[in-house]
């Protein structure tokens, strides 16, 4: 197609500059105006994955850019398409995923005069607060420069999500006459590595050295940014344990002698210096504030972002840049200074863990019997099946389901655990598992609560359609918690959904493998068949509706109300 007027099109450009970008897949849902411009995306040889409903797709995006640290790309259309987009553009960029949403919008002039277009409205100024910047491209001959605009954005310094606007009009659009190129170069360097300086090096070794109990909590911006082998070789020069948040867990196996897990609450509570490798004191870290931590703690963190720094603690040693920078300095650094953390400290958390997975185990063990039948039973042939084969990824959702999953589930290699991130939002699990079935070829499994899955289960219909091999979970308690929350007799209850919903016959509604089972034995027996049959299958693991806390393990965030006053 060289040079054919086809090729001069916004459209055409658009796609060949993300292709000079190594962007291979597109998310998204169709309609007017971007049809055509999918359909010429496979003619041009990309692949597009086209789901249900917006937030989906460029959900699917956010993994992708999490996965790959290029930035993930879903095409919406105009006005109730973007902003079905939205919730998840506004999602990447509070987990710090980069990622391109693009829709299709209406000329700025009716825009403007407010004239009443085919679902017209200002998404390019609706866009901004949900995303670390947007873009607006007009016309034929800045669409390459946009593209190179929007990925730099994504990926440099903090990732996060670019919304790009894409009027109708420049879709066909057509590069002037007389322009002597086409306007798409490749940019170089998109995420240029930025160097703490040796007197904040210095610093924070200086600060590690004075510890007496240091410990490092690792976060999601640890697995995004690859440091897996030097964050090892820290823990293993140094014997500080570490904490790993939920999408980090496997940056260092769960099972390494380092590991706090286990002893989480102990670890936060003594410990002196605290050192956050990609990971924010938010409200999942309690703020960083007592009792939770030790209020005596000093705190070091590494991170790309310094207006990170001391939100909501002092940070007595900031070390900005990547993380690879940070810790290529760092890690040699400590082991010049020779240092190595007390091993009574390590002891201490040992013989925690040691009380702590002993309570643990009897309660997967009492699972496996108990006649009702509840979430470690439904859990733990999971577990077994990743001990098994590390290489298998896990995306997960729901309250009691993420939260007895994620410790129940261990994880051995960085990245294979995606989930509901910074807010904790349910809808994320099945467009997360199909980007991470696409862009890393491999089996995924999403592990769902009932009410998390009802979000987003019509995307049970792409996996069958694209055949991925993905293996969806639905843990069902028939309830938002759990089915049992009656309030008054001739109401459901507000928590309540429908317990004896046989979610596997959506899986085979599309041309997939049903399951359905009510015993652990009968988990154990079908989990690793559905998996390895690498077929998309739906598995309806029915527990007990009593099953199931309010809030799971966040329940101090909700408000309670007397209501047996009423
Ligand atoms: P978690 O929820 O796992 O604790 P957060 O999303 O709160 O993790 O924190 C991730 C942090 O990692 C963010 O503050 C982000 O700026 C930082 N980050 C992301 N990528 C990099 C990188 N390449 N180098 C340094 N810091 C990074
Ligand atoms: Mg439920």
């Amino acid at each position: 197609m060289a040079d054919s007027s086809l090729d001069r099109t916004g459209a055409s450009l658009m796609l060949e500059a993300l292709q000079k970008h190594g962007i291979k897949n597109l998310y998204g849902v169709v309609g007017i105006p971007i049809t055509d411009m999918m359909r010429l995306a496979e003619l041009r040889g990309m692949k597009y994955y086209g789901f249900r409903r917006e937030d989906a797709a460029v959900d699917a995006a956010a993994a992708a850019g999490f996965l790959t640290q290029k930035p993930g790309v879903a095409f919406t259309v105009s006005a109730p398409g973007f902003m079905n987009g939205l919730p998840a553009l506004a999602q990447a960029t509070k987990n710090c995923f980069p990622l391109l949403m693009i829709s299709g919008s209406s000329e700025r002039h009716i825009i403007d005069l407010d004239q009443g277009d085919y679902e017209g409205i200002d998404q390019y100024n609706m866009a901004k607060p949900f995303c670390k910047k947007a873009y607006r491209v007009d016309r034929a001959q800045d669409v390459g420069i946009a593209v190179a605009r929007a990925i730099r954005t994504a990926v440099s310094g903090r990732p996060g999500g670019v919304y790009l606007d894409l009027p109708a009009d420049t879709i066909s659009s057509m590069l002037p006459e007389d322009a002597t190129d086409n306007g798409i170069f490749e940019i170089v360097d998109p995420a240029p590595k930025q160097e703490p300086s040796d007197e904040a090096v210095n610093r924070a070794v200086e600060l590690i050295k004075s510890a007496k109990k240091p410990l490092i909590i690792l976060g999601k911006g640890a697995a995004y940014a690859r440091v897996e082998k030097q964050v090892q070789e820290l823990v293993n020069n140094t014997d500080i344990p570490f904490l790993p948040m939920s999408m980090a867990k496997g940056v260092i196996p769960d099972g390494d002698k380092h590991s706090a897990a286990a002893a989480r609450s102990l670890s936060l509570k003594s410990a002196d210096v605290v050192i956050l490798i990609g990971a924010r004191l938010n409200w999942m870290l309690s703020f960083g504030d007592a009792p939770q931590f030790n209020p005596d703690a000093k705190f070091i963190q590494l991170d790309i972002e310094a207006t990170q720094f001391d939100s909501t603690q002092k940070i007595s040693a900031p070390l900005l840049g990547d993380l690879g920078s940070i810790l290529n300095k760092l890690v040699p650094a400590l082991k010049a200074a020779n240092y190595k953390a007390d091993p009574a400290w390590l002891g201490a958390i040992a013989d925690d863990t040691a009380k702590n997975d002993a309570k643990f185990a009897k309660r997967i063990e009492a699972g496996k019997t108990n006649p009702e039948f509840g979430y470690y039973g439904a859990i733990e042939p999971i577990n077994d099946y990743f001990t098994k084969n590390p290489d298998t990824y896990i995306v997960s959702e729901g309250a009691n389901t993420l939260d007895i999953g994620r410790n129940l589930v261990n994880m051995k290699l960085p990245r294979h655990r995606l989930d509901t991130g910074t807010w904790g939002v349910m809808g994320v699990g099945l467009g997360y598992a199909i980007a991470t079935a696409v862009e890393t070829g491999k089996h995924v499994v999403a592990l769902e609560g009932d009410s998390a899955f009802g979000f987003d289960g019509m995307e049970m219909e792409t996996i069958c359609r694209y055949n991925l091999p993905i293996t969806v979970v639905v843990v069902n308690n028939g309830g938002i918690y759990n089915g049992t929350d009656q309030v008054v007799s001739d109401q459901l209850g507000p928590t309540t959904l429908d317990a004896e919903a046989r979610y596997d016959l959506m899986a085979k509604a599309f041309g997939g493998d049903s399951y359905f089972v009510t015993n652990y034995q009968e988990m154990a027996d079908t989990f690793s068949k559905a998996v390895e049959s690498g077929r998309p299958s739906l598995i309806d693991v029915q527990i007990a509706p009593s099953m199931g806390k309010e809030s799971g393990h966040i329940g101090n965030l909700n408000p309670k109300l007397d209501l047996s006053s009423l």
